[in-house]
C-alpha cells in the first residue's frame, strides 16, 4: 500500500480555457480509506483518472510513497480498479474471473497457483460468493456479477491502492447496505489504501475515514464524516451533506449576537473582525421547535415525515428554515424556534470564520 502525495495536480480538458481540476495538493495516507464526494461534473473521475494513469494531468506531480508515477503507464503503477459496471469474463467461472487479475503477474510478482488458490478462496469467503464459486459469470444476476468486480479488486492484496469508480451503482438498493458494510470490514482487516468516487453521502460517510468534498474542480474540504457535519468548512459542504442540509441564512454579526431581520440570537462565540452581511449556519437538528414566546416566529409551510422524525419546512420572516422535529413532538400552533448557540457556525464569502 502507498501514501498518495498530490503537488498542483490541475488538468484541462480544452488548452487551458477552462481548468476540471484546479491546482490540488493533497497527501493522502498509507492505508486510508478515502472517498471522493461531489456532485456530477465537480471533477472527481478525472481525478481518479489521473491517478490510475487513464489521463494524464495538464500541470502537477503525482506521488506514490516518493516514486513520481506521473509518466507510468496504468499497468505499471500497480493499482486496483472497480468501476461503475461489472467488468467480467462471462465463458469464465466466478473463481477464474477473480484468479485472472493474479495470473497475470510475471517475474518475481508471479505467484504460484497454491497462493492464487488461497487468495481467490478469500475474496469468495469475504463477498459471501462461496455458492456461485463454480458457476460461469454468463447468465448471473448484475448485482452478483459486480460483486465479483469488486472482489477482482480486493484479491490483490500487494497493490499501491484500489480505486472504486462508484462501484454500488448498479447493485440493488438493499444489497448497498451490507456491501458497504462488507467494503468497510475488508478496509479495516486488509488495511488497502482504498479512494472511492461517489455522488452520494451515505455512501462516502460509510465507507470513509476521510470524505474529501469536492466542488468545481477544488477540494473545499477533506475531514472526518463527524468534523463535516460538526464544522463545514464552507457552506456548500453544510448543505450538501446532511437530510436535509445546512440552513444558511444571512445575517449580520454584533458582539455576540446575530442578527437576521432584526431578530436577535445568541452567540457562543465573538467575531470581533466580521462587519456586514455575512451568513449564519445552523443545521435542522440543531433548530427546536418551540411553543409561542419562545424564540423567533416561524409559520410552518410543509412537513414531512420520514419514519423516526419529521421535517418541518418553515418561513422565518422572508428565510425558508427545515427543522428536525423529533417523532413524538407535536407541531404548536404558534410556532417559534430557538437556535442553539453551540452549534453556529458564521461563514464570510462561503467560508467558515472561527470565532474567538
Ligand atoms: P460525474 O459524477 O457526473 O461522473 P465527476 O465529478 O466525475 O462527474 P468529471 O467527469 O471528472 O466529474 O468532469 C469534470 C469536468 O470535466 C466536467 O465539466 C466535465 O464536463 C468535464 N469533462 C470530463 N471529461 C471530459 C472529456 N473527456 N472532455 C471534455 N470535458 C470533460
Amino acid at each position: 500500500m502507498a501514501k498518495i502525495t498530490l503537488n498542483n495536480i490541475a488538468h484541462s480538458y480544452d488548452g487551458g480555457n477552462s481548468y476540471a481540476l484546479k491546482a490540488l495538493t493533497h497527501e493522502w495516507h498509507d492505508g486510508g480509506a478515502y472517498a471522493l464526494l461531489g456532485p456530477s461534473g465537480c471533477g472527481k473521475t478525472t481525478l481518479l483518472n489521473i491517478i490510475s494513469g487513464l489521463l494524464q494531468p495538464s500541470e502537477g506531480q503525482l506521488l506514490f510513497d516518493d516514486t513520481d508515477v506521473g509518466t507510468l503507464p496504468t499497468e505499471r503503477r500497480n493499482i486496483a480498479q472497480v468501476f461503475q459496471f461489472p467488468v467480467l469474463y462471462d465463458t469464465m467461472t466466478v473463481a477464474e474471473n477473480l484468479a485472472f487479475p493474479l495470473r497475470n503477474r510475471r517475474g518475481a510478482d508471479k505467484l504460484s497457483a497454491a497462493d492464487i488458490n488461497a487468495r481467490v478462496q478469500q475474496a469468495i469467503a469475504m463477498l459471501g460468493l462461496e455458492s456461485l464459486a463454480n458457476r460461469k459469470a454468463r447468465g448471473l444476476s448484475a448485482d452478483d456479477k459486480q460483486k465479483i468486480s469488486l472482489g477482482r479488486g480486493l484479491v490483490r492484496t500487494d497493490v499501491n491502492a484500489i480505486l472504486f469508480d462508484e462501484p454500488l451503482t448498479v447493485i440493488d438498493p438493499h444489497l448497498k447496505w451490507q456491501l458497504r458494510t462488507q467494503l468497510k470490514q475488508i478496509h479495516r482487516q486488509f488495511g488497502h489504501t482504498m479512494i472511492y468516487v461517489t455522488h452520494d453521502q451515505t455512501e462516502a460517510l460509510t465507507f470513509a475515514d476521510k470524505v474529501v468534498v469536492m466542488l468545481a474542480g477544488e477540494v473545499v474540504q477533506m475531514g472526518t464524516p463527524q468534523e463535516l457535519f460538526d464544522t463545514p468548512q464552507h457552506t456548500f459542504v453544510g448543505q450538501f451533506i446532511g437530510s436535509p442540509g445546512m440552513n444558511v441564512l444571512p445575517c449580520e454579526v454584533a458582539g455576540n449576537e446575530a442578527v437576521i431581520d432584526g431578530r436577535r440570537i445568541a452567540l457562543a462565540r465573538q467575531y470581533p473582525e466580521l462587519s456586514g452581511v455575512v451568513e449564519l449556519g445552523i443545521r435542522p437538528e440543531f433548530v427546536r421547535l418551540a411553543d409561542n414566546g419562545h424564540g423567533m416566529p416561524v409559520q410552518i409551510v410543509g412537513v414531512e415525515d420520514v419514519g423516526r422524525y419529521r421535517i418541518a419546512r418553515a418561513q422565518l420572516q422572508h428565510h425558508r428554515l427545515d427543522i428536525i422535529v423529533p417523532e413524538h413532538q407535536p407541531i404548536p400552533s404558534d410556532p417559534c424556534v430557538e437556535f442553539d448557540s453551540e452549534r453556529i457556525n458564521i461563514y464570510q464569502n462561503s467560508q467558515l470564520v472561527s470565532g474567538a
